[in-house]
């Protein structure tokens, strides 16, 4: 699964002095994200959201260190995820862990889902449905998540499906629900209404089967207060360092650290322009550095104009347009001795982090995380 992420484990040297740009993931601060909203939650309990590929760190390692605190519940978006996340864990997944599949499966990967131990997320009569006649044929119950619509109208089942379930129990025989689930559709925003209309809708759906457990809250859900825990807090962002509530304090530790060198640099003159299309125009004596990464690293272009690296404490403006493996920077005042090739500039650092570089480039935490490429050098610090 981390096949993008090569490990710089074995030959000691971080950073490569062939490598122009490297990305650092901090496992250690990532236990201690998963800690602080298990606190939050209990004595309900949290589980850890890893699809696409744990927001693009590396979903083997993150796993990994989450197993070691003691996570056991996780969910993968596709069954292929979670196929390849355990062929990576091989022995190294717990039996008594459990990797849900919020997508369900899809028609003809049901076997593959009961072969693996994958306990889908069914999100439609029809999921259920096929679910059940695999049940029959095995002869034996099958465990498996239920969601419900509440309010996003994305997945899980709509009102009148869940009215038909609720009505005609048969449909789940041969089915073990072992968790009832629904997602909040704004739930970073924690005065709006939507919170606690969806809240009520689920705990309606909730208490009709009160043998499973319940579990509503993502990163954001979890700081809505108690009443949104239910018994499975589902997380996802806020581990990696995303901000769980717009415009407050961020409690979460930083994950991510990325670097890139610094490549050449140039004086300009006033009226010089820099870069694709000339979208930035120097207005006095400029100096311009160009470092090494772009938007086939995942450094957005939206940035262009707009984002900033920093050198030491110094902050310098990101002009022009983001290029696929280049960004020029206003580097005007940095003296020649500390713009030598080679010299690291952070692109992400603890200062200036996944949300102060999500919102200059105008798109959330999560596709800033998600669009890490595959071309640094990755290193991850092990708790
Ligand atoms: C992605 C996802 C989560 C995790 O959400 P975060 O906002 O990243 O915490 C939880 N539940 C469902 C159904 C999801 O799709």
């Amino acid at each position: 699964m981390n096949a993008r992420a090569p490990s710089t484990f074995d030959n000691g040297t971080f950073p490569a002095a062939t490598s122009a740009a490297w990305l650092t993931v901090d496992l250690g601060a990532l236990v201690e994200n998963w800690r602080l909203l298990s606190s939050a939650v209990a004595p309900a309990r949290s589980a850890a959201v890893v699809k696409a590929d744990a927001y693009g760190l590396g979903a083997t390692p993150v796993v990994r260190a989450l197993l070691a605190a003691g996570c056991r519940e996780f969910f993968v978006a596709l069954v292929d995820e979670g196929v390849r996340l355990l062929d990576e864990l091989g022995p190294g997944w717990p039996a008594d862990a459990r990797l849900h599949v919020l997508h369900g499966a899809l028609p003809g990967a049901e076997r593959d889902c009961v072969a693996r131990g994958l306990v889908p997320v069914l999100n439609s009569l029809d999921q259920i449905q096929r679910w059940q006649t695999l049940a029959r044929d095995q002869g034996r119950a099958l465990p498996a998540a239920i969601q419900f619509d509440t309010g996003m109208a994305r997945l899980g089942l709509a009102p009148l499906d869940a009215a038909a379930l609720a009505e005609a129990p048969q449909r789940l025989e041969g089915i073990q629900p072992t968790l009832i689930i629904s997602h909040l559709a704004s739930a970073e925003e924690p005065d709006n209404a939507l919170n606690a209309q969806q809240l009520q809708r689920f705990s309606v759906l909730r208490a009709l089967w009160p043998h499973a457990l319940g579990s509503l809250a993502n990163s954001s859900g979890i700081f809505l207060g108690s009443a949104f825990h239910f018994d499975l807090a589902r997380p996802g962002a806020a581990l990696y360092g995303v901000a769980p509530m717009a415009g407050r304090f961020n409690p979460m530790r930083p994950v991510v650290r990325v670097q890139a060198r610094l490549i050449q640099w140039r004086d300009i003159a006033p009226r010089d322009a820099v870069g694709y299309n000339h979208t930035w125009r120097a207005e006095r004596p400029s100096r311009i550095a160009t470092v090494s990464v772009g938007y086939a690293d995942g450094y957005l272009r939206s940035a262009s104009n707009r984002a900033c690296l920093r050198l030491g404490g110094a902050v310098l403006p990101v002009i022009g347009r983001v290029s696929m493996d280049t960004v020029t920077v206003d580097a005007t005042g940095v003296p020649a001795d500390r713009l030598e090739p080679g010299t690291p500039l952070d692109v992400i650092d603890d200062v200036h982090d996944i949300n102060a570089l999500a919102e200059e480039a105008g798109t959330n935490a999560y596709e800033i995380l998600t669009s890490l490429g595959a071309r640094y050098q990755r290193r991850y610090l092990t708790p």
